[in-house]
């Protein structure tokens, strides 16, 4: 199989028969085997009958239906385990992406040989207050992760078909895929100019908590690649700097009062100081040792990606 087209929805009934017609349109000129597959995230208002009409005219159609809504990223995560095409495409069901990217993002992961090809929504249709934050967030995601990216949650994206295996999402993780593929070890990360269209049914599935999620998950991703599997690398370090400043301080108030026999030296501020840093650096190296502990028993412990075997 060519490719795998995968379609995360919650409560998008209008959008679906004209997603399916125009996506049949562009991928039959293509002439690639290919497979349709919506995961439906828990829809209330009739989008899976929709699903089942229309898998009852194509029958490229798959789909999944939870149970209960649980996020984007499991919907997503799902898709990705079960997609079978050598390229995997992703596009939002609200018609907010358009179907005629298609062709170019499957050229570029097929011959240009990228890992992963993000959308780019240069000239966005959406309100103000929703492009701003995400302005910022991308420069903050630009330079915790190193990645040149202009738009890393765009639902329209192209992948080949390992980094879908290989990496977890979770929780709201789909903002920052690029991140999780660049940690995963997938470096030909590209980004193309997609069309992007006003939504004409429904409304947007996410708040304004998207932003405080969007920011802890960029955070929890930078920190588990980094750190995920040694822990210690980094509480060490800041425990055992902490301590020795402590323990310095301390030291040297000790001093003056044993040798300079100084009145006082626990109203100095540098003398609580010295007793929180001592404090810290402790805590702080604990929980290292704590996170060493319980990633030894974790069953990922070691395991590693392996590209190439001779
Ligand atoms: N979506 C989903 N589960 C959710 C929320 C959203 O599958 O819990 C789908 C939604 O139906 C759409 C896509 O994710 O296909 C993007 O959502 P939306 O258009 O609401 O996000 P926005 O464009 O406002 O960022
Ligand atoms: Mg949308």
């Amino acid at each position: 199989m060519h490719l795998s087209l995968i379609v995360p929805l919650k409560n998008e009934a209008e959008s679906l028969p004209e997603l399916e017609a125009w996506i049949r349109r562009v991928v039959e000129t293509l002439g690639l085997q290919y497979e349709l597959i919506f995961v439906d995230d828990g829809s209330t208002d009739g989008s899976w009958e929709v699903i089942e009409c229309l898998r009852a005219g194509n029958p490229n159609v798959r789909a999944i239906k939870f149970r209960r809504n649980y996020g984007k990223s499991a919907a997503l995560h799902v898709g990705f385990q079960a997609a079978r095409g050598k390229v995997v495409i992703t596009l939002d069901a609200d018609l907010q992406d358009s179907p005629d990217e298609i062709p170019e993002l499957y050229r570029m992961i097929a011959e240009d040989g990228y890992d992963l090809v993000s959308g780019w929504k240069k000239k966005r249709f959406d309100p103000l207050e929703k492009r701003l934050p995400s302005k910022l967030f991308n420069a903050v995601a630009r330079q915790i992760s190193g990645i040149p990216l202009h738009d890393f949650n765009c639902g329209l994206k192209a992948y080949n078909q390992a980094v879908v295996k290989a990496i977890e999402l979770y929780g709201e993780m789909h903002r920052w895929i690029p991140v999780l593929a660049k940690w995963a070890g997938f470096r030909r990360i590209g980004e193309k100019v997609v069309e992007h269209r006003p939504r004409r049914y429904g409304h947007s599935k996410f708040g304004w908590e998207r932003y405080i999620n969007g920011f802890l998950d960029l955070l929890s991703v930078y920190f588990v690649g980094k750190f995920g599997k040694r822990p210690m690398h980094f509480f060490g370090t800041l425990g055992v700097l902490s301590f020795l400043l402590g323990f310095i301080f301390l030291a040297y108030l000790s001093w003056a009062k044993l040798v300079y026999k100084e009145y006082g030296i626990a109203d100095r501020p540098l003398f609580f100081f010295g007793i929180l840093a001592l404090v810290v650096g402790t805590q702080l190296f604990l929980t290292g040792f704590l996170a060493e502990i319980v990633n030894r028993n974790s069953p990922t412990r070691n395991e590693y990606l392996i590209e190439k075997e001779i």
